[in-house]
């Protein structure tokens, strides 16, 4: 019997169809004699939706209550999917950040997890409920509500899979894995079996919004090896450990840069920087008629600077340029 950790993005648990969909994938793991702690996102367009709702009444809402508000997206989806657990017959309990308590530091909008308690994820557990946990959020010294970043219920899962000692922190989303680029952007993409947390780290900060960044560091701190997966019966998956396939290039990713004017295409891998794959990417964004803006260089980085409204072609155009076709 083991206790894993199951963590499902926004558009996993986005209506009462996908939530019963991720108790039958809890329930399945439950039945066989496991503990499972899952985490939750809001239900997705939720955490926008709050933004916009907060922006109506503020330009620059205080930070203290924007994260009372964003936090309610992860609460209600993790009584959703607790209640959804209770009628497909599992026991469930769901737990706000602040009930176990997830303390962070105070810096509302971007908190870090400084402790995690864990008596009460354990008694629950301990009774056969499967804890349903808000992802996203914690409390701070002061008592106060506290959220992560955007993106941040997979930092959520890492800490808990840690702090719990968990056999496995499964990140289920709406992709099969980490891709050499966004499967959605590039048809060309390819899923990686393995990637190393420098790489995934790398990835993240350039704009791979897959994985969250401070749950790959703290990953990395720690050992804990997050697989990411889709909700789809047998899906396949990607491992994120210290080794990953060892290409030169690992993946290409893109961000939003110079105030939106520009955006940015980064290179990540363990060969990079390098004059001969900056070369390459140079030459298909000549090919591809796309003026290059700059270059920057970086640890296991290499970043172009493009027009922000071709920086999907230039996306694709490197991509196929560095890493080769399966
Ligand atoms: P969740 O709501 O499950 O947290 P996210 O939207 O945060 O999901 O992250 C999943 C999305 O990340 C995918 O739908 C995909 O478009 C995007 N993505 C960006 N780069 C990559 C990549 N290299 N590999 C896989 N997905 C990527
Ligand atoms: N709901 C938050 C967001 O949209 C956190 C998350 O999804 O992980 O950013
Ligand atoms: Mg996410």
């Amino acid at each position: 019997m083991s206790l894993l950790v199951q963590k499902f993005g926004g558009s996993s648990v986005a209506d009462a169809e996908k939530l019963l969909h991720v108790s039958n994938i809890i329930k399945a793991e439950w039945e066989k004699g496991n503990d499972v702690v899952a985490v939750v996102s809001a239900q997705g367009g939720t955490t926008d939706a709050l933004i916009e709702k907060a922006r109506e009444l503020s330009a620059a809402p205080a930070e203290r209550e924007l994260d009372a508000l964003l936090s309610t997206g992860e609460q209600a989806s993790a009584a959703l999917l607790a209640m959804a657990l209770e009628s497909v017959g599992v026991g469930a309990a769901s737990l706000c950040g602040w009930q176990l308590p997830i303390l962070t530091d105070g810096r509302h909008g971007d908190a870090s997890i400084t402790h995690i308690g864990k008596a009460r994820v354990r008694a629950e557990t301990d009774a056969r409920k499967v804890v349903v946990c808000a992802g996203f959020q914690g409390v701070d010294a002061a008592g106060d509500v506290t959220t992560l970043g955007r993106g941040g219920s997979d930092y959520t899962a890492v800490a808990l899979a840690y702090e719990l000692g968990a056999e496995r922190c499964m990140i289920y989303t709406d992709v099969d894995g980490v891709y050499t680029a966004d499967p959605r952007l590039c048809p060309t993409a390819r899923r990686l079996e393995r990637v190393s947390y420098d790489d995934m780290y790398a990835l993240a900060r350039a704009g791979a919004q897959v994985l969250h960044d401070k749950c790959v560091s703290l990953a990395r701190e720690h050992g804990v090896e997050p697989e990411v997966l889709s909700c789809a019966p047998g899906s396949r998956s990607t491992r994120v450990a210290e080794t990953g396939e060892g290409a030169e290039v690992t993946g290409v990713t893109r961000r939003a840069a110079g105030g939106g004017e520009y955006a940015a295409v980064t290179l990540v891998g363990g060969a990079l920087p390098s004059l001969k794959l900056e070369k390459r990417a140079i030459l298909a964004l000549d090919a591809a008629g796309i003026t290059v803006r700059g270059v920057d260089a970086g640890e296991r980085t290499l970043t172009l600077y493009v027009d922000r409204n071709r920086s999907r072609e230039a996306l694709c155009a490197i991509h196929d340029a560095v890493i080769p076709s399966a």
